[in-house]
């Protein structure tokens, strides 16, 4: 028997995992319960801080990612973590079997972890994301981590995702470059070099610095990114990072940044929720006479593009779809 939705946050808001996470697979299989639950959620969200944590295979994302957890306990901070894959299949339960540096936090309550792929749906990664986030806001974690690997456009998808973005590094991996191609200096509000137990962490730091050097003077009043060292295998550099997280938090707050994120993110939900119902619906179209009717006129030069989409939008804003 599938519980309410009501019943399901109320349940997540107590802090029962079972309904935090089958209110994470209402948003993974896109269900039509989802409305209902971000309408009963709404209300009990915008409490956490969300950490994005992005960076290549291998950096040592979800090794950092526990030591943060640990951290963050030690602080008596209720923790979510989302790891999300955006090359793994949308829905279906992405496995949590290659997130074992995480298993030691798996059976404290005060800790959620879930796995999520957001390939082949429609809005994707800047879909769910969001509305995961949201679940375990609202279910009272204090802090919530998205892990994105750093795949093409992910990346810098997660900074528009999060209140602050953690960009890790390895050295020797190409990173610097990288780096600067995917754009992610622009993003990332803190650097941490990780395993800097290997030779070349210094050279990683430098040409880091350097690239930030170049990319020009930043505002008096705007946050330099600091550069941090971790060795996150062996616990060091955590309270360096998490100091960094609170400094940055305090800046947003400060500055009127957070407030000013947290708006330009709302907005990016809403187009990417209505261009996606749109995309829906022009996607049903296809089986009705509407677009067919409009592709044969366009082709035989009775009507052009422009006008035909007019239509469309006209036809979809008045719910006349036939
Ligand atoms: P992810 O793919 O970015 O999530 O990376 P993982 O956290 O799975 O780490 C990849 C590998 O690097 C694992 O074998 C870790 O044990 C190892 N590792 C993580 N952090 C460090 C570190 O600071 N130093 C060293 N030497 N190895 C590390």
């Amino acid at each position: 028997m599938a519980l309410a939705v009501a019943d399901l946050v109320a349940r997540a808001r107590e802090g029962d995992p079972r309904s935090v996470g089958r209110l994470i697979s209402l948003v993974e299989g896109a269900s039509p319960q989802l409305r209902e639950a971000m309408a009963a959620l709404a209300p009990y969200a915008g409490g956490a801080t969300t950490v994005g944590l992005t960076g290549s295979p291998g950096v040592g994302k979800s090794t950092t990612t526990s030591m943060l957890i640990a951290a963050f306990r030690a602080q008596g901070r209720r923790v979510g973590v989302l790891a999300i894959d955006p090359s793994s299949p949308f829905s279906g339960g992405a496995l949590l079997g290659d997130r074992i540096r995480m298993q030691e936090h798996a059976t404290d309550p005060g800790v959620y972890i879930r796995s999520m792929g957001t390939r082949g749906h429609l809005g994707g990664l800047s879909w769910a994301t969001p509305q995961a986030a949201r679940v375990l806001d609202a279910a009272g974690c204090d802090v919530v981590i998205i892990e994105t690997v750093g795949v093409g456009q992910a990346e810098v998808d997660i900074a528009a995702l999060a209140d602050t973005t953690v960009v890790l590094l390895a050295p020797g991996m190409g990173d610097g470059i990288q780096a600067a191609k995917a754009g992610i200096l622009e993003i990332a509000d803190v650097f941490a070099v990780n395993k800097a137990d290997r030779d070349g962490a210094d050279l990683t730091v430098r040409d880091l610095r350097n690239m930030l050097a170049l990319a020009g003077p930043r505002p008096p009043d705007a946050w330099i990114p600091p550069i941090l060292t971790t060795v996150a295998s062996a616990n060091q550099g955590t309270d360096e990072l998490v100091a960094a997280l609170d400094a940055h938090r305090a800046w947003l707050v400060e500055s009127g940044t957070l407030t000013r994120r947290r708006l330009a993110r709302a907005s990016a939900e809403i187009e990417t929720i209505a261009v996606t119902a749109l995309r829906e619906q022009i996607a049903d179209l296809r089986d009705g006479t509407m677009l067919a009717d409009l592709s044969a006129a366009v082709l035989a030069g009775e009507t052009d593009p422009y006008a035909a989409a007019d239509r469309l939008i006209a036809a979809i804003g008045a719910e006349d779809l036939g």
